[in-house]
């Protein structure tokens, strides 16, 4: 575990992003955009929630980035893309107009109280696995579920952010 800001060298870092509030396009694209190392975004997938209140389906996609933040770095990352999406918490998994989770760390394991990484929820996932499957397609062996038993639809990709 790395408690630095930088390690040694850059390796591949996945985000998962969700919105289901306001514009969730420009939401999922502005968190993109000001996002450093970006190398390669999923599909974009349209899904159902999973948990917490009644609420509006969400945009999902996940980010690959080349990076050497650490994941203590990753996570303040994390945090400032949702804070400018102008994120509120008021109820646990409840609607918000941007959540971003560290999934998966080359070479990195945390168990903290306020960060874990690998995501220990994303192996149950499939609006997680099914993105990541774009950009990761080693590390997904198998979807809980299938895509329409899921209500997870591709929606097509999030264009103009990355330059890549
Ligand atoms: P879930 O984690 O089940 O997807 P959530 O994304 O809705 O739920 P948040 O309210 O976004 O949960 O995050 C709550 C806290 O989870 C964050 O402030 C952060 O400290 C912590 N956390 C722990 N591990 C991670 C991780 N891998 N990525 C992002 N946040 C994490
Ligand atoms: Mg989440
Ligand atoms: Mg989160």
């Amino acid at each position: 575990m790395n408690g630095g800001v930088r390690c040694d060298g850059a390796r591949r870092a996945f985000l998962g992003l969700g919105s289901n509030l306001g514009d969730r396009w420009e939401h999922l694209r502005g968190a993109v955009a000001g996002m450093p190392d970006v190398v390669e975004v999923s599909t974009v997938y349209e899904t159902a929630p999973v948990g917490g209140p009644e609420q509006g389906p969400y945009l999902n996609c996940v980010v690959r980035l080349e990076t050497d933040l650490s994941p203590r770095a990753l996570l303040e990352l994390c945090r400032e893309r949702e804070r400018v999406a102008g994120r509120l918490r008021r109820v646990r998994w409840g609607p918000r107009t941007l959540d971003v989770d560290i999934l998966w760390v080359d070479g990195e394991s945390v168990d903290e109280e306020d960060l874990t990484v690998p995501h220990p929820r994303m192996y149950e996932r499939a609006f997680v696995l099914i993105p990541l499957r774009d950009v990761a397609p080693d590390l997904v062996d198998e979807i809980p579920g299938d895509t329409a038993a899921n209500d997870i639809v591709s929606v097509g990709p999030l264009t103009g952010t990355t330059g890549v």
